[in-house]
């Protein structure tokens, strides 16, 4: 038994067959968010707080080209954002196509703790935030609209049929960049094997967490796909597609072509798979393996899940290489490859 506090004068043990603090994120770049949250875990801070603020870290760095700032726009030029949080089936909270703020997580919070709400969308997801009184920011980088007008020059915004944007290839993790913090590049600025052009994909920053009182926490934030059109929405946002959170049995966050996730209602399904019993690694090789019936696989789909026992085990798995998973404890701050790879 290990003393870890005292409050209003009680000594609260702890056992320690309680898991150690961990926080595991999608990507390498992730690893800048596992980073920038850790010092909450590491001093006794809670997993809402640790997963709030690693995806903060991600949405206002403008080198990761597929969360926040530094997103890339729909086919009308605008950038929308959406985000999502949760702790338990009663407790989430999110919100989509924000236009006007920066940090759809925090603001997914708010809502959660502050209104009977689990949802909020567009105008009235800003509206809220403004109220609330975070400030407003401009969410379109200078490098994303140039990407934008090159992209609008050879492409019809409402016949998406037979846009490249859906048959470049998927985005490619090449893991740490020389700092060692994780590159945020995954479709651009990759030379010798990507143009400057290939602004084609998207991915989100997707966190799970467990504190040392043993709660566990999850949230995810996204741009979206690039050049979507305007008003579609992914997985990302939508409890049970993007994220997933069941304190007694595990939690699960997804990232990649979001159309394929919310077919299965993936990180629901994953999380399900472990209530009844299935390990990690096994619950994400059953929904991929549903995704991989359902769906006609292309080469630029991916799906990649983080999957995470009350117990701190955890495993991620892809449909396709080139996924990166990032992970913080007391032990290591690594990049790692997924357990499994579905297809080549
Ligand atoms: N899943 C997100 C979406 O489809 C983005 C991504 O992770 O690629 O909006």
């Amino acid at each position: 038994l290990n003393i870890t506090g005292l409050a209003r004068g009680l000594v609260i043990w702890r056992s320690s067959s309680l898991p150690a603090p961990l926080i595991i994120s999608t990507w390498s770049f992730g690893k800048r968010g596992n980073d920038a949250a850790w010092p909450i875990l590491a001093r006794g801070g809670s997993a809402l707080d640790a997963i709030e603020r690693a995806c903060c870290a991600i949405e206002v760095d403008p080198d990761v080209d597929s969360v926040g700032f530094g997103g890339l726009p729909d086919a009308a030029g605008h950038v929308t954002l959406d985000g999502c949080i949760m702790l338990s089936p009663s407790r989430s909270g999110s919100v989509c196509a924000v236009r006007r703020f920066l940090h759809p997580v925090s603001i997914a919070r708010q809502l959660m703790e502050k209104t009977p709400h689990m949802m909020l969308a567009g105008d009235g997801a800003d509206a809220f935030a403004a109220e609330l009184g975070f400030t407003p920011a401009d969410l379109l980088s200078a490098e994303a609209q140039d990407a934008w007008r090159k992209w609008r020059r050879d492409h019809e915004p409402v016949d998406q049929s037979q846009d490249q944007v859906f048959k470049f290839p998927r985005p490619v993790d090449r893991g740490s960049d020389p700092t060692g913090r994780g590159s945020g590049r995954l479709f651009s600025k990759q030379p010798p094997e990507r143009e400057e052009s290939d602004w084609k994909h998207h991915d989100t920053i997707g966190a799970l967490a467990i504190d040392s009182h043993a709660v566990m926490a999850g949230a995810c934030s996204t741009s979206g796909t690039p050049f979507k059109l305007p008003g579609r929405v992914g997985d990302s946002p939508i409890i049970g597609h993007g994220l997933y959170v069941d304190p007694a049995h595990g939690a699960a966050v997804a990232t990649g072509t979001g159309e394929l996730i919310m077919g299965v209602c993936g990180s629901f399904a994953v999380v399900e798979c472990m209530r009844r019993g299935a390990s990690p690694i096994d619950a994400i090789r059953e929904v991929l393996s549903r995704i991989v019936n359902e769906f006609q696989i292309a080469d630029h789909h991916q799906v990649a899940f983080i999957a995470l026992k009350p117990d701190g085990t955890f495993a991620s798995a892809a449909l396709r290489s080139g996924y990166k998973t990032s992970v913080k404890d007391g032990q290591r701050n690594e990049v790692i490859d997924p357990e499994l790879v579905m297809m080549s």
